[in-house]
């Protein structure tokens, strides 16, 4: 397949895939494809990430457990835009990160690399493991030291990780990680590395595959910004590639407490100010300094799309909706339902991106859900209950 790096502050082309940021700016990295290469049919067949193969970037056989494919739920609400919910959650790790992982990890097997690395609020890190250990690559995980959901921990632990808790937020652990692999040859696997969006971009494909139309408008959960930069992308290729000919409005949505693009985005501003000490229940979306915000907001403007921001209630009151819906999704997943909630535009149809699987933050789910009731074995008692 024919695909260069461009630098999206500068412009420059760059044929070396081992570059992430751009050599004279230091601006990040994009993936250029070249779409006239695009062979598959969007028939709602056999859907899953790697049936996009000729429009990813990677020039070896994949490191792959299977991912995408994951269902698209039509959802009942009180709204009457026609609505489905993308369920990343049942993907192997249980997240949207499997996508960009099995091209990210796949990209670090082809340049030869032995090591990786992420910092991360958690699924990043659960994915990471999982598919370094497919590959047979050491993995470096920082993490915000006691801000991680427990679920996603486990993951990375049992996938054989090094685990390594960075006192301070998830900012400061990417800042710490991006400097370790510059200075001991470590392959990034954050979302600064252009060839995990390239893995993510396939929600787009996937959604006008199992619809059998584009949407009007998708509301995506953000915090580091990738994904919604990533979901763009790849409508943006789609209709260059001539499979669809319009790209839905692209709704990001953020929680109050981190909320540095729903900012920039009231201001009409390209670039954000940002949030020292980000906090909200979504711990996946608790970043103050996204690393794709530019990219992100010219996404949400490009494509007429908005920012939503919603309270961590509105959040776990959209979570339970969901779940008794039979959709069983993480905090930071449920935010685009809670913003699909909130916001007073209709469209015909439209897709929340649920990122992650409900059994990534257990605690959560326990706190905030009914107790069970303690009760002496005895029917006629427990008959009075029911
Ligand atoms: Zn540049």
């Amino acid at each position: 397949m024919d695909y260069h790096l461009r630098c999206i502050e500068c412009g420059r082309k760059f044929y070396d895939d081992s570059l992430y940021t751009c050599p004279s700016c230091s601006g990040l990295l994009e993936v250029v494809v070249d779409v006239s290469n695009a062979d598959f049919r969007l028939n709602g067949e056999e859907v899953r990430v790697w049936k996009y193969y000729s429009l990813l970037p990677v020039k070896i056989k994949p490191v792959t457990l299977q991912e995408g494919g994951t269902p698209l739920y039509e959802i009942r609400s009180s709204k009457k835009t026609e609505l489905y919910v993308k369920h990343e959650g049942l993907n192997p790790s249980g997240s949207f990160k499997d996508r960009g992982m099995t091209v990210g990890i796949s990209k670090a097997v082809e340049l030869g690399k032995s090591m990786v690395a992420c910092a991360s609020t958690g699924n990043t890190s659960a994915s990471m493991s999982m598919y370094s250990a497919r590959a047979g690559l050491k993995a470096y995980v920082f993490l915000p030291s006691g801000k991680v959901a427990l679920g996603k921990l486990a993951q990375a632990m049992m996938h054989g990780a090094k685990v390594i808790a960075v006192k301070g937020n998830f900012d400061t652990a990417l800042k710490i990680v991006r400097e370790i692999c510059a200075r001991r040859g470590i392959y990034l696997m954050n979302s600064v590395n252009p060839f995990r969006l390239e893995g993510q971009k396939t929600i787009a494909f996937e959604i006008v595959d199992q619809l059998g139309h584009c949407p009007e408008a998708i509301y995506v959960p953000v915090g580091n910004a990738g994904n919604i930069s990533a979901i763009f992308k790849g409508f943006s290729e789609l209709k260059e590639a001539g499979y669809t000919d319009s790209i839905p409005k692209m709704i990001g949505v953020q929680a109050e407490g981190a909320n540095p693009i729903f900012r920039a985005f009231m201001e009409g501003k390209d670039s954000i100010i940002p949030v020292d000490n980000p906090e909200t229940i979504a711990t996946a979306i608790r970043i103050g300094s996204p690393v794709n915000a530019r990219k992100a907001l010219k996404a949400i403007y490009t494509s007429g799309g908005k920012v939503i921001q919603v309270s961590d209630d509105e959040i776990v009151k959209a979570q339970k909706l969901l779940a008794r819906q039979g959709i069983g999704v993480e905090p930071a997943s449920a935010s685009s339902f809670a913003g699909f909630l909130k916001d007073d535009e209709e469209f015909e149809s439209a897709v929340c991106i649920a990122t992650g699987n409900l059994l990534k933050d257990p605690e959560e789910a326990v706190r905030v859900s009914e107790k069970p009731v303690e009760i002496d074995p005895d029917v006629e008692l427990i008959e009075k209950l029911l």
